[in-house]
C-alpha cells in the first residue's frame, strides 16, 4: 500500500466468532491496510477484552448486559470505551470513523444493526446471511439508495462476485452453488434418523460456527444462500442452481449469454473471502495455504437429494412463494437447530418442525420491516410451542 492511502477502519459485529476471529487475524496480517474501529461479541466477554487489548478499538460492545462491567472494567483505563446491549450495537455502526462493517454475527440478530450501517452509509462486509434472507430486498434497495455496497463474505457468493468482476454489463444466465454435501452426503433418510449431534457438528471441509454446521449437515445452508444470491446478484429464481461438489475446490460458479462459465477455485479457507471483501478492488498478497493439483486427482459433482435432505427443498418453496416466506423459513430454521443442539428434538425433527411452522405463519405477499419483525416472532412462538 502507499503511504498515502488511507487505512480502511473496520467495525466487526460478532469478532469472537468463527468468522470474526478469521478476521481478525487476516486484518493483523495485513496491518497497513486495515484498523479495528470497533469489535462487539454477544457473550464471550473474557475474548472480547483479550481481542480488545491487543487490536486496541476505539469502542467495543457487548450484547450481553450482564457482562458489561466485566468488560468496561478491564478496557477503560487503556481508553476503549464499553457498551452493552442491542441497542448499542445499532448505534456502534454509525460512528464517523468506519468504512466498513463486517457482519459476522449469527441469525436475524443481525438485521437490525446492518440496516443501521446502511442508513450510516457504511459498505458492509457481510457474513450473517440470515440479514438478506430475511429481508432482501429491503436491505437491497436501502443500499442502493444510499450508496452502500455490499461485499459477500459467504465463499459461494464471494466466488461469484470475483466471476463478475469485469463483466458488470454482461448478462447472466445461470449461477451454480456448490453445496460440499455435508457429513451426511449420499445418506439415506433412515440413516438420518440415527444421527447424533456430534456427527453433524463434524463438518468435513469447513470448520465454522455451530448454527451454520448444522445448516450444512442439513442443507439449510445452502438453502439460505440460494435466498442470499438473489438479492445479492439480481437475479431470478431459475437463475440459481446448486450442485453437489464434496471437496469444496469450486467455491460456486457464473454462466454467461454465451454459455461460457467462469468458476472461482481455492483451498477451503475463508480467511479468502474475507480478505476479498474488506480488500476490495485489491488482491492483497498472503501467506494462506496454496491449492495443489496432486492433493486432489479428482473433483466431483452430484445432483442434490432434495427429499432425503428437504430443508433445501423448503428453501427453494420459500424463494417461490416469496413475500413473508424466507423470513418465516429462516426463523422456524434457527428454533429448529437451537432445539437439536439443546437435544430436544432429532435431527430429521428440525425438517418437520420448519414444515409445520411454514404451514402456519400467515402469508404476507409485500411484508414491510414492521411485517417482517411479526413474522419472525410469530414463526419463534409456533416452532417453540410445537416442540
Ligand atoms: P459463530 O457462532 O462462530 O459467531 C457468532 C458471533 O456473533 C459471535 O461473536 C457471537 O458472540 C456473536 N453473536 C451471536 N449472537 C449474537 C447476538 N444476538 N447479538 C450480538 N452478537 C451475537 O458464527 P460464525 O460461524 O462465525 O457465523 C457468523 C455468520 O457468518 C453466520 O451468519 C454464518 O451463516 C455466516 N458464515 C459463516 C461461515 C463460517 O465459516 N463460519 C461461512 C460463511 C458464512
Ligand atoms: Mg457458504
Amino acid at each position: 500500500m502507499s503511504t498515502t492511502e488511507r487505512k480502511k477502519h473496520i467495525a466487526i459485529l460478532g469478532s469472537t466468532g468463527s468468522i470474526g476471529t478469521q478476521a481478525l487475524e487476516v486484518i493483523e496480517e495485513q496491518h497497513e491496510s486495515f484498523v479495528v474501529e470497533v469489535l462487539t461479541a454477544g457473550s464471550n466477554a473474557d475474548l472480547l477484552i483479550e481481542q480488545a487489548l491487543k487490536f486496541k478499538p476505539n469502542t467495543v460492545v457487548i450484547g450481553d448486559q450482564s457482562k458489561f462491567e466485566i468488560v468496561r472494567d478491564c478496557l477503560w483505563e487503556h481508553g476503549i470505551k464499553t457498551f452493552a446491549g442491542e441497542k448499542a450495537l445499532e448505534q456502534v455502526v454509525e460512528m464517523a470513523e468506519i468504512d466498513i462493517v463486517l457482519t459476522a454475527l449469527v441469525g436475524f440478530a443481525g438485521l437490525r444493526p446492518t440496516l443501521a450501517a446502511i442508513n450510516a452509509g457504511k459498505h458492509i462486509a457481510l457474513a450473517n446471511k440470515e440479514t438478506l434472507v430475511v429481508a432482501g430486498e429491503i436491505v437491497t434497495s436501502l443500499a442502493k439508495e444510499k450508496g452502500v455496497n455490499i461485499y459477500p463474505v459467504d465463499s459461494e457468493h464471494s466466488a461469484i462476485f470475483q466471476c463478475l468482476v469485469g463483466e458488470w454489463h454482461n448478462p447472466i444466465e445461470k449461477i451454480v452453488l456448490t453445496a460440499s454435501g455435508g457429513p451426511f452426503r449420499g445418506r439415506t433418510k433412515l440413516d438420518l434418523s440415527a444421527v447424533t449431534k456430534a456427527q453433524a457438528l463434524k463438518h468435513p471441509n469447513w470448520s465454522m460456527g455451530a448454527k451454520i454446521t448444522i445448516d450444512s449437515a442439513s442443507l439449510m445452508n445452502k438453502g439460505l444462500e440460494v435466498i442470499e444470491a438473489k438479492w445479492l446478484f439480481g437475479l431470478k429464481n431459475e437463475q440459481i442452481e446448486v450442485i453437489v461438489h464434496p471437496q469444496s475446490i469450486i467455491h460456486s460458479l457464473v454462466q454467461f449469454k454465451d454459455g461460457s462459465m467462469k468458476a472461482q477455485m481455492g483451498l477451503p479457507d475463508m480467511k479468502l473471502p474475507i480478505q476479498y471483501a474488506l480488500g476490495f478492488p485489491k488482491r492483497m498478497e498472503n501467506n494462506f495455504p496454496r491449492f495443489n493439483f496432486h492433493d486432489y486427482p479428482q473433483l466431483n459433482f452430484e445432483l442434490a437429494d432434495l427429499r432425503t435432505f428437504r430443508n433445501l427443498q423448503f428453501a427453494f418453496d420459500a424463494l417461490e412463494k416469496g413475500g413473508n416466506s424466507p423470513c418465516v423459513l429462516n426463523a422456524a430454521n434457527e428454533v429448529a437447530v437451537a432445539l437439536f443442539l439443546d437435544d430436544k428434538i432429532s435431527f430429521l425433527g428440525m425438517s418437520d418442525l420448519i414444515e409445520s411452522v411454514m404451514a402456519q405463519v400467515k402469508h404476507i405477499a409485500k411484508p414491510t420491516l414492521e411485517d417482517l419483525f411479526w413474522s419472525d416472532t410469530e414463526a419463534r412462538r409456533i416452532a417453540s410451542t410445537g416442540a
